[in-house]
């Protein structure tokens, strides 16, 4: 029973935090109740106000299951801490006075905040904690009476609970907000790039030759693709495939100006657009590329041999922004043109086959 309540939510890769969050709560739920009731009998209050206080208790908690339930963990965790802060706070200072102490709870909420912000305690979080505790000591290190028994002590009392509770929201928020932000920053990047090679896809290639489009005076496409690649998937597993492919994709960055973009196709194949370039010095490139693959070999980790990889390129240049789209047409066809010539070589769409560059 209880596992299966802490076990509520969570995921692979959240489990830990999801898990403490869930923990929080079976603890936290019946000590708060108690400690209201205990209050109530302290402080002689109605049982009207004692139910309210105890139902937005229950419920305010339970919310956070639910929310975990729902698989709204970060969701789950802001509300959970902002439930706990306002709710001590109400407590102690709307109903039972800053007499009542209660408030002083909130020492163990910095360092439960921060813990549980993320999946694995980092460093950043255990450092927070603890400037959060050294915060705690200085504002409410016991040097002026427990009970002030003086209006405005109680007063100045009251406005470090609630400056102590804006600056720990603020805090939460902005801790939220940057996780959030972190969260949503990595989705956009997963849309954006090749998990394997850790390049541009080809969406985000096509997205983006789409919007040069109006913006650029020439664009040149170099479309490649690996030669005989299915024998080395065939020859070494699958795995080395991709070790090869990887290999491939470092050869060429470490010639491709950096600015140029640079996206994996799809299986073996890639595609580069370079924007604002002339003829020349695409087909320069272009051979470059080429002969920079065939001179460096693949080094198998496993075996000792080393494997010569090639690829055959499509070049299409276009200085008219109406005709970019079909530019990865036209380096398609040039392309197939390449592995038709031989392989190892590249095709520019716009020359005869016959004046093409052999490599
Ligand atoms: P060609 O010279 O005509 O291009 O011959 P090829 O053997 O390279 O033929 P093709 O380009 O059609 O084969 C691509 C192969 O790439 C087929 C597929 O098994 C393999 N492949 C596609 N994606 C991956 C991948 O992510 N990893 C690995 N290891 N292999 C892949
Ligand atoms: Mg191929």
């Amino acid at each position: 029973m209880l596992n299966n309540i802490l076990n509520i939510g969570t995921r692979k890769g959240q489990r830990h935090a999801v898990r403490m969050t869930n923990l929080f709560i079976v603890i936290g739920l019946p000590l708060l109740i108690l400690n209201v009731f205990v209050q109530a009998l302290e402080f002689n209050i109605t049982a009207t106000e004692f139910w309210l206080i105890n139902g937005i208790v229950i419920l305010a908690y339970c919310a956070t299951l639910l929310l975990n339930w729902l698989n709204q963990n970060e969701l789950a965790r802001a509300w959970m801490i902002t439930v706990f802060v306002l709710d001590i706070t109400l407590a102690s200072t709307r109903w039972f006075g800053i007499e009542s102490l209660i408030f002083f709870h909130l020492v163990i909420l910095y360092p439960v905040a921060f813990l549980l912000w993320q999946n694995k305690p980092s460093i950043r979080n255990a450092l927070l904690a603890l400037i959060s505790v050294a915060f705690f000591a200085v504002f409410y290190w016991p040097s002026e009476p427990m009970y002030p028994s003086n209006i405005e002590q109680r007063h100045s009392s009251m406005a470090l609970v609630f400056i102590n509770c804006a600056i720990l929201l603020s805090l939460v928020a902005k801790l939220f907000s940057v996780d959030t932000q972190r969260a949503h920053n990595h989705l956009a990047k997963q849309a954006r790039i090749d998990p394997l090679t850790n390049i541009l896809n080809r969406r985000e290639l096509e997205r983006q030759l789409e919007q040069a489009c109006s913006s650029v005076a020439s664009m040149a496409v170099m479309l490649f693709d690996i030669d005989k690649f299915k024998a080395i998937n065939d020859q070494h597993g699958h795995h080395a495939g991709d070790e090869a492919l990887k290999h491939v994709v470092a050869t060429i960055q470490e010639v491709l100006p950096e600015e140029l973009m640079f996206a994996r196709f799809g299986g073996d194949e890639f595609c580069i657009l370079w924007p604002n370039c002339k003829r020349p010095q695409a087909q320069y490139l272009a051979l470059q590329l080429v002969q920079h693959v065939a001179s460096k070999p693949w080094q198998h980790q496993q075996h000792r041999h080393r494997q010569r990889m090639t690829i055959s390129m499509g070049l299409a240049f276009d200085t008219q922004s109406q005709h970019l789209s079909k530019l990865l047409i036209e380096a398609d066809h040039a392309m197939y043109a390449a592995k038709g010539k031989g392989r190892n070589t590249f095709v520019a769409a716009w020359i005869k086959p016959k004046h093409s560059v052999p490599a």
